[in-house]
């Protein structure tokens, strides 16, 4: 057997030998050309992994694990052919260290880091995974002295703010303290050289006094018969210097500074010893701490207490069994070989739960019994993604990029369209997996959160805004139902909905009717009734005052423009004097309806005055010539009241839309009124149209006529009616 092997196999001789001779040769042949920083072969690291691992008392697996750690990162071999050659399990514990080396994050803030810590948690899912990571970084620290000074910096801030409080997490205090002594070293030298100088100088005098307790101690133990270990507890650089700022206090100060620890077999003989250090040396009140008793929440026990010396100068005694001692240093990996009960809460309940689920072990001793118990399910309910900026978010396990939207900001996640995930456009429903970066896509053409989103959604805030939008659409929804429903109304009642259903008069029937808005007035139409009669009802009250209001307005426009003229009268009898009579009764004959300018004729009725003709009146022309007697000589006189005269003129032309009004128009032009129109349509599309029109004379008639006829389809103007 490789001597390696054989060391390993020191440990725990229960190992697999042959497992794990097959991982060093597979790892010793694929890291064969490579070299580590300090120009050693490569395998020296993997090598060094499996034996802190085995120094934990973890199982073959993950030792076989930790000495493959490092070839599907670094080398060619897949995780396929890891799985065939060594199993899914290895496979999978090799895969999520991979997971985890190949993790980019920044730790630059401290409320990053605690989130960075869960992310490790979450992505472990199988607490080996991280033991073997830890196992891993402690190795790279112990030989960071290699990197360049920029890399020692990076690599020892990382260890301070990720890796050791999650060593401490998992109760695994030996690699808790190694981490942090180291990154102290490289973080501050010169706060490390001052303390080192110091405990130096003190250490004569704390090396005489830790040996006359211990050797105190131990003749008393030997005397009672207990079985016991005994040494001089080494302090933690960086736990004193921490201590000494924390406290502002100086070296000299701290209490515990000379400390003894005893390990014994049992509860019992714990006890026991406790017993004899209190008869030999005067215990300090309130130091002492029975942990046994009331074990610290991460599973912690032992017995402390702190007494005063030769001297006055305190030693602190810590007493505990050899499980407990197992579980102080090595936490969680501890459970690999004893069982513990403990109680907690917070996050370190979810710890506990692991402790109590190994409790449940009966044979300790077998290395490969715990594996089944080690399924993490810490954190497997979250998981944690980047955004572009490097912050870290967490979400439910199953959360898709509208969630990560929506938790960004409501708009983001209302405009979302996709997202890039690692650079890669996924849809919104994709699932997001632990330490990826999430780029959200949005658009202002997105059509916003549907209902569907809320199946796609993992997050109940998000479900919430998603719900807030889409009821507030379903608002909107309803009042366009409202406005649809008033127009059709509109329309069968005939309606000009542009002047008869404007906006404004609805928005004053929404302010009459107490609606808050046009758009919560819409609403309450869509349910039709009395509503919607009611806006109908103010919308056409509207309309007729507005209308009224116009009319008024035009009127009095009119007015204002024909005030200046005089008011034109009506003719009567006035306008023709008769010659050689005197103040007779006169009338214009209908028949030939006479204007000033015409050759006139004055015709005396029998008891009806005189009618006054035109003298090539037809009617005149043809007068028998008994009656010829009763024609006398009329005259117009000087027409100085504007009086007008109706005077008849016909037309007739196609019969075409329009002519009436083209005609009509010319009388508006020339400011002559049409006191009548009659109108006569012939089967052969002509139409006759005679008009009675009041004018001042001749001349206007003449043009009237000669504007009439330029009308198109006129074929003929004459005076008189058709
Ligand atoms: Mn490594």
């Amino acid at each position: 057997m490789d001597p390696f092997i054989s060391s390993l196999m020191a440990y725990n001789d229960k190992y697999d030998a042959d497992l794990l001779e097959r991982a060093y040769l597979k790892a010793d042949l694929l890291h064969k050309d490579q070299k580590r920083k300090s120009g050693e072969p490569y395998i020296i690291h993997p090598k060094a992994v499996a034996v802190i691992l085995a120094e934990l008392g973890v199982d073959s697996n993950t030792i076989a694990a930790g000495l493959l750690h490092d070839v599907v990162e670094d080398t060619h071999y897949t995780l396929d052919e890891c799985t065939r050659d060594f199993g899914s399990e290895i496979a999978m514990l090799v895969d999520g260290v991979t997971k985890l080396t190949s993790l980019v994050y920044e730790s630059k803030e401290e409320r990053q880091a605690e989130n960075i810590r869960k992310m490790f948690l979450a992505m472990s899912k199988d607490i080996r995974i991280l033991v073997i990571k830890l196992a891993d970084r402690l190795h790279n620290m112990r030989t960071i002295q290699y990197q360049s000074p920029a890399k020692q910096i990076e690599k020892s801030r990382e260890t301070l703010d990720i890796y050791a409080p999650l060593a401490a997490r998992l109760g695994i205090y030996a690699f808790k303290f190694e981490m942090e002594d180291i990154s102290f070293r490289t973080l501050y030298p010169a706060e490390w050289e001052e303390l080192d100088s110091q405990m130096q100088a003190m250490s004569s005098l704390r090396e005489q006094v830790v040996e006359d307790v211990i050797s105190q101690v131990s003749e008393a133990l030997n005397n009672l018969g207990i079985k016991f270990e005994i040494y001089g507890r080494k302090k933690h650089y960086y736990s004193i210097y921490k201590k000494m700022q924390f406290q502002k206090k100086g070296l000299e100060e701290i209490f515990d500074l000379n400390a003894v620890r005893v390990i014994v077999d049992s509860v019992k003989d714990c006890y026991g010893v406790l017993g004899t250090v209190h008869t030999m040396w005067t215990p300090i009140p309130g130091r002492f701490k029975d942990y046994i008793a009331m074990p610290k929440p991460n599973g912690y026990q032992s017995l402390h207490t702190t007494l005063i010396g030769k001297n006055g100068s305190p030693f602190e005694i810590q007493i505990r069994t050899r499980e407990m001692h197992e579980v102080a240093e090595y936490g969680i990996a501890a459970h690999w070989k004893y069982k513990e009960g403990v109680k907690s809460d917070d996050e370190e309940t979810k710890l506990a739960w692991i402790r109590q689920t190994l409790e449940a072990q009966q044979d300790n001793s077998d290395p490969t019994a715990f594996v089944e118990s080690l399924k993490m399910d810490l954190f497997s309910n979250q998981v944690f993604v980047f955004t572009p900026k490097g912050d870290i978010m967490e979400l439910p396990a199953g959360s898709t990029p509208l969630d990560f939207a929506f938790k960004i900001h409501t708009a983001i996640g209302a405009k979302c369209v996709g997202a890039k995930v690692n650079g890669k456009m996924v849809p919104i429903d994709y699932r997001l997996q632990n330490g990826e970066i999430i780029d959200i896509v949005t658009s202002n053409n997105s059509s916003g959160p549907s209902i569907d989103w809320l199946k796609i959604v993992k997050t109940s805030s998000a479900k919430a805004k998603i719900r807030q939008y889409l009821k507030k659409e379903n608002r909107s929804e309803k009042a366009e139902q409202g406005r649809a429903l008033l127009e059709k109304t509109a329309k069968r009642k005939g309606w000009d909905l542009q002047t008869m259903l404007k906006q404004s008069y609805v928005t004053k029937a929404a302010k009459a009717m107490n609606y808050e808005s046009i758009e919560d007035l819409y609403n309450a139409v869509s349910y039709g009734g009395a509503v919607l009669n009611r806006t109908m009802i103010l919308c056409e009250s509207y309309y007729h005052e507005e209308r009224q209001a116009e009319l008024k307005r035009r009127e009095k426009e009119e007015a204002r423009l024909l005030n200046p003229k005089e008011k034109r009268k009506t003719s009567g009898s006035k306008g023709v004097s008769v010659k050689g009579v005197g103040n007779l009764l006169i009338h214009f004959a209908k028949c030939c309806s006479p204007v000033p300018g015409d050759e006139i004729i004055g015709f005396v009725t029998k008891g009806n005055g005189v009618s006054i003709h035109r003298k090539d009146c037809i009617n005149m022309l043809s007068l028998p010539e008994n009656t010829k007697v009763r024609m006398i000589d009329v005259q117009w006189e000087a027409n100085k009241n504007n009086l007008t005269y109706d005077a008849v003129i016909s037309i007739m032309g196609e019969d075409r839309k329009g002519l009436l009004a083209e005609c009509s128009k010319i009388c508006e032009q020339m400011d002559i009124n049409i006191n009548g129109v009659n109108l006569r349509t012939d089967q052969d599309n002509i139409v006759s149209v005679t008009f009675t029109l009041a004018i001042l004379n001749l001349d206007d008639v003449e043009k009237i006529m000669a504007k009439m006829r330029t009308v198109p389809g006129v074929v003929d103007v004459y005076r008189g009616s058709f």
